[in-house]
Order: C-alpha cells, then structure tokens, then sequence
C-alpha cells in the first residue's frame, strides 16, 4: 500500500524523520514519535513490535532525554533503521503506528534542565550595539573572541501554540520617572535552539572537536523579550527578567544527522579565536528561517522577515566548547539558543528592535497599522527550512499569540 506520498514541499520526508513527545484521545500517554509527511509514527509501538534490531524501551518515555542520553552511535543505528522501515519495508509496520498528525496532541519534546542563550550573530550584535552605543563601539571588545552568552530560565520554555501574556516589569522611561508597568515594548528574537544529547562529567570540557558529537538535534526558538524591561536592568549582570517570562520552541527535534548535507562553511572568523575554540571544518547550517506576524484584524499573516543560520559568526559547536571549557556540565536535554539570526540586509533581521530600528521606522500592516513592537492579538510565526535537491528538510513552526497583560 503506497500509504506514504510526501509532497515535495513538506517539512517532513523522510530524510528528515525529527523526534517528538505526543499523545492522542486513544493513548493518552505522552511517547517518543517521528514525524513523516502528515503522519505521526508511534515509535514505543515500533519498539514494543520488535521491529528495531533490539528492545530500546525509551520510545516509551514522555520526554527524548533517555534517547539523547544513548549516544550518537545508537542515533545513527536508529535513523538507518527508521529510514528502512518508514521506505521500503513500509508493509510491516502495523497500521496503528501511523496516526494523521490531525489527531496528536504535541508535548514538550525534552525535559530541559538548563537552558543558555548566545549573542552569534554579528550583525545582531553590531545593530543592537550601534542602536545603545553608537557606530564607533558597536561590538563589545570580547565580541569577536567568544561566543558571548547568558544563564537563561527552563522553567518557562514552552511549546510552540502556547499563549505569552505581556509580562510587566519597572521601566525607566528616558526623562520620565521610574513605573511599574506591562511592557510598551515586547519583542521576539529569532534563533535556533540546540538539544545537548550527550553531556559531560563535571570538569571535564567538550573539545571544539568532539563537539559535534554532543549535539542532538535543533528546533526553532523565540526568545521573547521585554525590551523597555531589558533597557533599565540589564546593566551589569545581563538579561534578567526581560527574557524569563516565555521562550517557545518548535515540537520536533531535527536531528544533526539530517541536517548533515546543508553544513556549509560560516563567516571568516577575524582575529583568529584562541585554539580551544578553532576549527577546521565547516560550522554553519543553511536553513531558511523566515518570520511573519498577523495582527487579530488580519486574515492572513504578513512576512516581515527573511534570514538563515548561515549567517551566526560563531559556530554551535563553538558555543558547546566555550560553555564547557571551565568544566561546566552538560547533561542530556540541556538546551542552547543562538542568539538572534539577523542577516546582512535590513529585511533579514531576526528582531522588531532592529527591523524597525528601535521604533524609528514602523512596520506598515496590510490592515493599516503599523508596528514598532508586538500588540495584543498579535501571533508571531518562524518557520525554517533547509532546501535540498527535490525535497527540503524543515522545522514546522514556532508560533504564539500575546495576551494583555494581567491587571
Ligand atoms: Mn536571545
């Protein structure tokens, strides 16, 4: 039975097969799937068929954590396997394993013990320091020797469909006194988030060329911010309440094996970083990442920017060796965010701070309003997606809609 057509332009063929937590009415139990056009596959029914070369018992875990924490031979063995089972040998896989992906409810993927976020992109970095500094001191000094980054929250990562209530915060207006207030200036940041499998013993660093080894897969992440919350409070210690409120995620974990063929060599990296973080091989990803924003007065959403990892400056794999390099332990289902993805040109930056310059130049909406900063009813959406030769492999979406702020 040709039971698996995947159009071209899905995310989801099955060169990709990304893993996921779902449940359905039937089975309410949250298990490990994968994804194949608009299928769900049940992998701890899979596993409980005997169908992969031995018993694994993890697919039936509510989280990926025990998955990842099996190491990258056991990923690949998998994958093969999967690839065969979901390809040629289709016809033994019972029909209850494939479920429409109408009838899934989707879970958090991973249980996520620490989450960090990097500062990657130069342009991100150098548009946000030009906006709070000027043009002369744009990057930080330690800006181009590594990859700067901050402690983040996991307790308030959520999947993608979760509502973000506008949080509310002091705001220190410039000739204005001081107010508590709901933030006049929410924003979002486009990234890409990294899934730790393996971890580390405590002091015991990753090296720039084990690295890769360590990384599972990647979602799509939005990292909201309070911008107005961010201006007052960040100054000495970094983001702090501004970011700790909301950070979505798309449901399904790409794996590194499946973005494999669109690894693509990243920005000359001048001055040359410090040996433990220099490398040899090609460290970008070429995904598409593409952002829009629908207002509640739109029928349909507006695409307000177009960027792609490519651009980051810093490699994931340099981020996991820098966060590692003073002993620092990683553990299975740690979570590692970018920073923002801005690309060169202006309709290519992953942030309304610098898309509108700091308010300076409105978005124009179809509706006719115009925005410097997200509203109520606003639903904010990023996709991405790596194009292959007649297939692509993608990400979904991540997308959440703002609620007015609580009273
Ligand atoms: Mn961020």
């Amino acid at each position: 039975m040709p039971l698996l057509e995947v159009h071209p332009d899905s995310d989801f063929p099955i060169q990709n097969l990304p893993y996921g937590i779902f449940s359905t009415q039937a089975n309410p139990n949250p298990r490990v799937g994968t994804r194949i056009g608009d299928f769900v596959v049940d992998l701890s029914l899979v596993d409980n068929e005997n169908l992969f070369d031995k018993r694994y018992g993890f697919f039936a875990d509510s989280s990926l954590n025990r998955f990842m924490s099996a190491g990258r031979e056991v990923w690949r063995e998998i994958r093969q396997r999967l690839m065969r089972l979901l390809g040629e040998e289709q016809a033994s896989l019972k029909k209850e394993a494939l479920i429409p992906v109408s009838e899934v409810q989707m879970h958090l993927p991973v249980e996520i013990g620490d989450y960090t976020d990097f500062y990657a992109s130069r342009e991100h970095a150098t548009n946000v320091g030009i906006m709070f500094r000027g043009k002369e001191n744009a990057l930080m000094p330690n800006w181009l020797h590594l990859p700067v980054g901050y402690h983040g929250r996991a307790s308030s990562l959520v999947l993608t469909g979760t509502d973000v209530v506008r949080p509310r915060g002091q705001v220190k207006p410039k000739d204005a006194p001081l107010e508590y207030t709901a933030s006049r200036q929410l924003d979002f940041e486009l990234e890409m988030g990294f899934f730790v499998g393996t971890g580390n013993e405590l002091g015991e660093p990753i090296s720039i060329d084990d690295a890769h080894e360590h990384i599972f897969g990647m979602v799509l992440l939005n990292d909201w911010s309070a911008r107005d919350i961010q201006a007052w409070e960040y100054q000495p210690l970094g983001p702090f309440l501004a970011k700790n409120f909301s950070t979505s995620i798309s449901p399904w974990v790409v794996t590194m094996d499946a973005l494999e063929p669109f690894r693509v060599q990243g920005p000359k990296q001048d001055p040359a970083p410090l040996p433990y973080l220099a490398s040899d091989s090609a460290s970008g990803y070429d995904i598409h990442l593409e952002v829009t924003l629908q207002s509640a007065h739109m029928d349909k959403p507006q695409t307000i920017s177009r960027s792609n990892m490519k651009y980051l400056y810093w490699s994931i794999e340099q981020m996991l060796a820098h966060h590692t390099i003073t002993g620092c332990n990683m553990r299975p289902g740690d979570l590692c965010g970018t920073g923002t993805i801005s690309g060169p040109t202006a309709d290519s930056y992953g942030s309304l701070l610098e898309l509108t310059w700091r308010g300076e130049r409105p978005i124009q909406l179809p509706d006719g309003e115009e925005r410097k900063f997200l509203q109520d009813g606003d639903t904010l959406t990023m996709k991405g997606y790596c194009q292959g030769d007649g297939y692509r492999i993608g990400f979904g979406e991540v997308t959440g809609k703002i609620l007015p702020a609580l009273k």
